[in-house]
């Protein structure tokens, strides 16, 4: 295998093999980081090739410090990163307030605040992972689907079953495979019950000269330079509408309430009429915004439905051999505005647990203390995605431009975590705590807050009520 220059120094070999069944951003960076901790590598995908749809997402600080091993990738992530400005409009397009960056906060001993909040198009940021893994001789596998996992307890191994029937084996699977992952019945022994949340999103993502050739569309969204990357969010009874556009790309997502033609899926296209029947029936909608809908390529749009899930504790089988990593363990609602975070913190923390096990015996563990160190973290911003899922119903004042939900997710205890130092230095703590019971206080969670168990339905109950959901400790 030819390894470039360019790549980090790999850890010893721990002969643990690993297979990684999805090659989103989760799976992709759990392939790089489990290379460079140590250990052998197989990642596949059920597209038939690399997939090139998809907006927007934000990569937050815990994430973009875990590229620092790897130095191509910081160079790469600065080029296709955009620094976003956000400014918040009615729904007719008046704006409300002034473009503005988004600060990350400075908490109580915080040094080293992240200067500016990282965006990027997911088709491209997918490409730079993908790109890293090829430069370690390792290429993802497209065309093969798990249908079914597996674990054999006695010889230690985890499998998948592809669709063909062929079978696959490894000291670890991480089903890495998204929403509706397959591997709940593996590690539940059930599927995870989800729900509409309400809300759909008509959302897209295209070429901005393909925009910019209406000269309207180009007066109201004037071409950006560099890496700016301006976001207006309109907010309207009925609607809310986010332009986001840099220079080279735009998009444009309607979240709306939901109705049966909405999909949970990130490959199901849409029709621009229906959007454009909704459109017609918001009072004062612009033609401006019209004009750039009916721009949009058709097989561009996708119309996703935006689905709840309770948080569930539990992300490994019973043997110990199947792990669930980002979207297969924890969804999340757009708001969140952690996803890609999340799934790139738990590839890091997943590697780094697998590594300081050193040995396939210790897998189970390892699995095991992974799930432990991430649970709550994960839980707590499921929890603040659905706060701030209220929180956008109405533009800011103008005394208070920055929407507490936004101010929410530039925490510190979200942005200073470093999932590799964490499991490094609380890995045996937490085994001691499984094993004997000792205690273990996580620490990657908001100050003083005591964690306990939640549901949804608990959390409507708030809102219906009118209540305000209750945050113990220091969220902000
Ligand atoms: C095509 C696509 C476009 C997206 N666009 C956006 C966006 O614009 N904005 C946003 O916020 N989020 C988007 N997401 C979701 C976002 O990437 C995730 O929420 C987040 O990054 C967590 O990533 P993940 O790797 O856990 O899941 P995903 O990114 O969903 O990746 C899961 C991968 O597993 C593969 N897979 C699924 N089932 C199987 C199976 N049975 N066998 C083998 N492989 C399987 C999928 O094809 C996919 O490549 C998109 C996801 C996809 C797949």
């Amino acid at each position: 295998m030819t390894v470039t220059t360019d790549c980090p120094k790999r850890c010893p070999a721990t002969d643990i093999s690993v297979l990684i069944v999805g090659a989103g951003v989760a799976g992709l960076m759990a392939a790089l980081e489990c290379w460079r901790n140590g250990h052998e590598v197989r990642i596949i995908e059920r597209s038939p090739e690399q997939v090139t749809t998809g907006d927007s997402f934000t990569i937050g600080p815990s994430a973009i410090r875990a590229l620092n091993h790897w130095p191509k990738m910081v160079e790469e992530n600065e080029k296709i990163a955009h620094n976003p400005t956000i400014s918040f409009h009615s729904v007719n397009g008046t704006r409300a307030t002034a473009p503005k960056h988004i600060d990350y906060t400075q908490g109580q001993d915080s040094k080293n605040v992240p200067e500016r909040v990282h965006r990027h198009w997911r088709p491209q940021y997918h490409d730079m992972l993908s790109k890293q893994l090829s430069t370690v001789g390792i290429n993802v596998e497209y065309g093969h689907k798990a249908v079914e996992y597996f674990e054999d307890g006695p010889t230690g191994r985890g499998g998948i079953v592809l669709e063909n029937g062929d079978r696959i084996d490894a000291d670890v699977i991480v089903a890495a495979d998204g929403i509706g992952s397959r591997s709940t019945r593996a590690t539940m022994g059930r599927e995870i019950q989800a729900r509409p949340s309400g809300e759909a999103m008509y959302r897209t993502a295209f070429p901005v000269e393909i925009a910019m050739a209406d000269p309207v569309v180009r007066e109201r969204f004037p071409v950006v330079e560099g890496n700016e990357g301006p976001i207006e969010l309109w907010i309207g009874e009925q609607v809310r509408f986010y332009i986001g556009r840099t220079a080279d790309t735009i998009s444009w997502i309607l979240s709306h309430k939901d109705h049966a033609d909405a999909t949970e899926s990130w490959s199901q296209n849409s029709d621009l009429e229906e959007v454009l029947k909704l459109t017609a029936t918001i009072p004062d909608w612009p033609e401006v915004a019209d004009r750039l809908i009916r721009l949009t390529p058709k097989d561009r749009l996708l119309h996703f439905r935006v689905m709840w899930r309770d948080p569930q504790p539990s992300w490994v089988s019973p043997a110990g051999r199947i792990v669930q990593i980002g979207d297969a363990a924890h969804t999340y609602v757009p708001e969140s505005g952690n996803g890609a975070t999340q799934a790139f913190e738990d590839a890091v923390s997943l590697a780094t647990c697998l590594r300081m096990a050193g040995k396939t015996n210790e897998v189970p563990w390892a699995l095991k203390i992974h799930n432990r160190l991430r649970f709550v973290r994960v839980s707590c911003l499921q929890k603040l995605g659905l706060i701030n899922q209220k929180g956008y119903s109405r533009a800011p004042s103008k005394s208070d431009q920055t929407p507490k939900a936004l101010r929410y997710l530039m925490a510190e205890w979200i942005w200073r975590h470093n999932p590799e130092t964490y499991a490094e230095e609380n890995y045996n703590k937490v085994l001691h705590h499984l094993q004997q019971g000792g205690p273990f206080q996580d620490t990657n969670i908001p100050r003083g807050h005591v964690y306990r168990d939640w549901t949804i339905d608990e959390i409507l109950g708030q809102h219906e009520r009118g209540e305000e959901v209750e945050l113990d400790g220091d969220w902000m």
